[in-house]
């Protein structure tokens, strides 16, 4: 059922559905996760072999911006897949939340829309 073609009854489950969801959303967190690779300043290191060099990491990093603030810091690679499932779990929450927000736009139009038509004009 797309948006557009769904009455005032249909968009209500739809949203109760959302709430739904919302309130199963686990922790979360904004952001993205990112790999680096460095090179360190020792000279006869792996990271500088002419031929085949091995840069140390990955390192990961978590980089967002909160309220105007950007924020990068290093996670440990333990606490890595955590905060995956909490950055999807933020990314999800957006999703819910514009699908939500257009769901009541929409039911505004459709209830106009049922209005008239019970008016019969
Ligand atoms: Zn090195």
């Amino acid at each position: 059922m797309t948006i557009g073609m769904m009455n005032v009854i249909q968009i209500q489950r739809r949203i109760a559905q959302l709430q739904q969801q919302l309130l199963a959303l686990g922790p979360l967190h904004p952001g993205s996760i990112s790999e680096q690779y460095n090179v360190c300043g020792n000279p006869g290191c792996r990271c500088k072999d002419s031929k085949k060099p091995q840069k140390h990491g990955p390192y990961y990093q978590l980089s967002y911006t909160w309220q105007g603030k950007s924020s990068t810091r290093f996670l440990r690679p333990e606490q890595v897949e955590e905060m995956r499932q909490k950055v999807a779990n933020y990314k999800r929450l957006r999703e819910l939340m514009n699908e939500w927000v257009g769901l009541a736009v929409e039911r505004e139009r459709a209830e106009r829309a049922e209005e008239k038509h019970h008016r019969g004009d």
